[in-house]
């Protein structure tokens, strides 16, 4: 037989001689050309280099196939309306090639006709050969190794794969969205046991060539959400572990992919990780590489028959586990994930499906929490009502031992018939007696010790403008007392104050006034009185009445004695060694105290550092004073204190009530402050002033919600007073919410749930409300003026709103320095918080977001210069015209006048 030289060799290996040749070269065998002849030795030389070579590299060639694909889904969301949603599908396997098909590939050492081999040859080559073979088997191994310590990581990994990981959460992707790729059916690479007698020859094809169905994932691009649909009902089934064929080479567990780190632990199931698995390579060497997409299709479920006789160790739970779940009448989302043995962003999805947004926080009641539950298919239970006050009621009503109070008395009678006059009487001469240095402060209610006992007086304002709350102080009360001016008889506010007392239950003593006066004609207010059903009692009747004067003094403790002697007769009596429970008289916010409410306590005892829930604000005792403003670390029932220490400002009338249990009060108070928000199932579109009377002019608003807050009481009741009298028989103005203090997060979600316009009277709104409303589109109109107010809801009733100056806010400024400099006054060193500063700007200085002075720029300062504008993120100097008072932490809010077109 005629040498081989490397030019033939070349011609069977069907490459290039020069490649030979260098392949040679690289190997160490001199060989120079093409006519050299090659031995088995050389061959054998360069065979183990190559193998050496790619051995070595350990690192195998990577496969991979990037698909994208795109879809539209049409889906109809909460509100009813269509929507398109644009599914971008990517697909990235990446596999590993086969590795020995890739170290041998290229040169293989069988040259063909076998005959023609010398026996030295043939036994060479045979020995090769089966070194060859022996080694891949080794490899196989190795990778079956690597595959069976990879089975939990590869679950994991399918699961990564399942949802894509950059949107995190928002993105939930149902079925893969991804159409059955008709699957590539190019001839799956086989390494070819090489280990037959008569070597098979050389070039196996080329791997990279062949689009291998590979495992990774797919990777769902979404521009919105779109919604898993797990099957809730599919029990996740057993692993059926797919490694098909051992033999075949490589199966090639889906390389890990960094960045693909975010996932959701939940979507894990075995299911899905097999069902990739079960599509990977594996199933190549059959050929039906479709197998291995559609599986991928449905998630694993065509695997179901495959490989049944490598099952893994572990077995997943085959029945989904159903939780019984007791749901109290509030439970807050992450409570509630809890309780189910879920994760919180589960039920968040979950609600999200019902068409609700919801945070982890976010308190729920009952109703939605029980159907949340029953939705992940637990069962819910509706647990014993734990409001908080038949609780209350159970303790102090329970065993706890009922000691006798003082009662608390309302002051009430016709305007200028002396009540005022009466209570500062009370006070000046029972109260700050003896208290001298003592801050004597108006804290809404004060209570006096006399000889014979105490009495608590309500101090709140009897002006006739505050009906309501003389309507909150009857309840209040134990007694009223109602005053008469002896001289000037029975008027409409004595009737309307008697018929308080009568509807509300409490026992009157009159005390007729002014009997000091000439004209003063006590035998008259009886008769008046009696034709009011208000009987004397020496007339037979059980009505106390006394005859006083407030201005000079006389008979005021036949007053008191007469109240204590009423008091008697009631045997009133509380608990006094349970959680206090109370009533909010007043309360406001103060520019350095925070909110200051002002309770009754009227049962059990308040200490310091008690948990107050009070209406939908709660909070921790802080401090607490009495009515003259001296510290005290307990108040027991009847005694009225002044709290600090309360997240907001409580609504005055407000139930107040001590918990034991911090997280509960802020539960409850959430969740009363939810009951306002009431955002659920349906997110409705947010009201605009402007656009009221086109809407009622379609028949769609026959009302015109309105959420005020003001800075004080007194401004709020005059404004609801003002704006409700705008009322007419079609149309009518309803104060849906009103309060003292900024405007917070849940006045927002009110006025958007309730198609409200929000309306902030020297007030603005704090920064996440700004947000809110900003986001939602709600109306916030900022008002310092009532008739501004008043004008402008009677233009929008009657469709007359006209285009008007606006102001603009521009920026907003927080005030980190206070410098102050004799003869120039007060300098602000600013930080510009957003938006822009601007010289010769308007601007409000808000304290806790109350306004407390408006005014002008005077001087607008970067480092020494004087500049026209300073923008966001910047510090600044400034001060304000003809203004000094300024604090560190105050914020300055800049604005502009812009002619505002009018949009209807
Ligand atoms: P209110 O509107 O019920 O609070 O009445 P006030 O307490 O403000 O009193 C109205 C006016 O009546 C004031 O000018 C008081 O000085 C006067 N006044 C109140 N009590 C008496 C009284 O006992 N005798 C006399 N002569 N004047 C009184
Ligand atoms: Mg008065």
């Amino acid at each position: 037989m005629s040498e081989l030289n490397v030019s033939r060799f070349a011609a069977e290996l069907k490459m290039p001689p020069q490649e030979l040749l260098e392949q040679l070269h690289a190997a160490g065998v001199a060989k120079h050309t093409e006519t050299d002849l090659v031995t088995a030795d050389d061959k054998a030389r360069l065979l183990d280099h190559l193998k050496q070579k790619h051995g070595a590299a350990g690192d195998k060639p990577k496969i991979t196939l990037t698909r994208k694909q795109t879809t539209e889904i049409k889906k109809t969301d909460s509100t009813g309306k269509a929507k398109t949603i644009h599914v971008e599908t990517r697909k990235k396997r990446v596999l590993p090639s086969e590795a020995p098909a890739v170290a041998a590939p290229r040169i293989d050492v069988a040259p063909v006709p076998a005959p023609a081999l010398s026996e030295a040859e043939r036994v060479a080559r045979e020995a090769e050969a089966q070194r060859q073979a022996a080694l891949r088997e080794r490899q196989a191994a190795e990778m079956r190794a690597k595959q069976e310590r990879g089975h939990k990581e590869d679950a994991a990994e399918a699961e990564q794969e399942t949802i894509a990981a950059p949107v995190a959460e928002a993105i939930v992707v149902a079925e893969p969205v991804v159409a059955p790729t008709p699957a590539v059916a190019a001839p799956a690479p086989v390494a070819a046991p090489v280990a037959a007698p008569a070597p098979t020859p050389v070039r196996t094809p080329a791997p990279t060539a062949s689009p291998v169905p590979s495992v990774a994932g797919d990777r769902p691009r979404i521009g919105m959400r779109v919604e898993l649909r797990k099957p809730k009902d599919t029990p996740l089934r057993a692993p059926e572990p797919a490694k098909a064929e051992p033999a075949a080479v490589a199966a090639p567990a889906a390389a890990p992919k960094a960045g693909d780190k975010k996932k959701e632990p939940e979507k894990r199931s075995w299911d899905d990780g097999r069902g990739k698995k079960g599509g990977a390579g594996i199933k190549t060497r059959g050929g039906d590489s479709t197998g291995g997409w559609k599986s991928k299709k449905g998630g694993g479920k065509h695997n179901k028959s495959q490989d049944s006789d490598n099952v893994h160790g572990f077995q997943a739970p085959t029945e989904p586990i159903v939780h019984t779940v007791d749901v109290p009448e509030t439970i807050s989302v992450a409570d509630l994930a809890h309780k189910m043995a879920v994760k919180g962003v589960e039920v968040v999805k979950a609600l999200m499906k019902m068409g609700m947004m919801v945070t982890i926080n976010q308190v729920l009641d009952q109703e939605t929490a029980m159907i949340v539950v029953e939705e992940m298919g637990h069962t819910p239970v509706a647990a014993k009502l734990d409001d908080p006050d038949t609780y209350l009621v159970d303790e102090a009503k329970g065993e706890h031992e009922q000691i006798s109070r003082a009662p608390v008395v309302t002051v009430m009678g016709h305007v200028d018939h002396g009540k005022t006059s009466l209570l500062d009487y009370i006070r000046r001469a029972k109260v700050a007696a003896g208290e001298a240095g003592g801050i004597t402060q108006h804290i809404g209610a004060y209570h006096v010790e006399t000889d014979k006992g105490i009495i608590t007086f309500l101090d709140t304002p009897g002006h006739e403008a505050f009906t309501a709350m003389r309507a909150r102080g009857a309840s209040a009360t134990d007694i009223v007392v109602l005053v008469v001016a002896a001289d000037d008889g029975v008027m409409p506010q004595t009737i309307e104050a008697i018929h308080h007392a009568k509807a509300a239950g409490v026992p009157i003593v009159v005390a007729v006034n002014k009997i000091d006066k000439q004209g003063a004609n006590p035998e008259r207010i009886r008769q008046e009185l009696v034709a009011q059903e208000v009987v004397p009692e020496d007339w037979g009747g059980d009505t106390q009445f006394v005859e006083v004067s407030a201005k000079q003094g006389t008979n005021i403790d036949g007053l008191l004695d007469a109240i204590l002697l009423q008091a008697e007769v009631l045997e009133l009596t509380a608990a006094v060694d349970t959680p206090a429970k109370g009533i909010i008289i007043e309360a406001r916010l103060d520019k350095g105290r925070g909110a200051v409410a002002s309770m009754l306590v009227q049962s059990g005892t308040l200490r310091k550092g008690d948990v107050v829930l009070a209406g939908s604000v709660y909070g921790r005792v802080r401090a607490m004073l009495d009515e003259n403003g001296k510290q005290i670390n307990e108040a027991g029932p009847s005694i009225p204190v002044e709290i600090l220490g309360l997240s907001e400002v409580p609504a005055a009338g407000a139930d107040a009530m001590v918990l034991g249990d911090e997280k509960k009060a802020r539960e409850i108070a959430l969740f009363r402050q939810g009951k306002f928000r009431d955002v659920k199932f349906a997110k409705q579109q947010a009201a605009k002033l402007e656009n009221m009377f086109a809407q009622m002019a379609e028949g769609e608003v026959q009302n015109l919600p309105i959420v005020i807050k003001s800075d004080v009481q007194g401004s709020l009741e005059a404004l609801s007073g003002s704006l409700q009298k705008l009322s007419t028989d079609e149309v009518r103005v309803q104060i849906l919410h009103s309060g003292v203090g900024g405007i917070s997060e849940s006045d927002i979600n009110l006025a958007l749930a309730s198609k409200a316009v929000v309306v902030g009277f020297n007030v603005r709104a704090d920064a996440a409300a700004r947000k809110l409303a900003e986001g939602e589109g709600v109306d916030i109109r900022y008002y310092n003026i009532i008739y501004d107010v008043v004008d402008d809801v009677k233009a929008a009733l009657t469709g007359m709103l006209a285009p008007e100056k606006k102001e603009q806010i521009i920026g907003l400024v927080e005030i980190r320095q206070v410098f102050v400099v004799s003869k120039v006054g007060s300098i602000a060193g600013c930080y510009v918080l957003d938006g822009t500063v601007k010289r010769g700007a308007g601007v409000r200085l808000l304290r806790n977001n109350v306004v407390v002075h408006q005014g002008e720029l005077e001087t607008l300062k970067r480092f020494k210069d004087d500049v026209k504008e300073v923008k966001a993120g910047y510090e600044c100097g400034l001060q304000i015209k003809n203004y000094n008072d300024i604090q560190e932490g105050d914020q300055l809010e800049i604005f502009e006048i812009i002619e505002v077109a009018r949009t209807l």
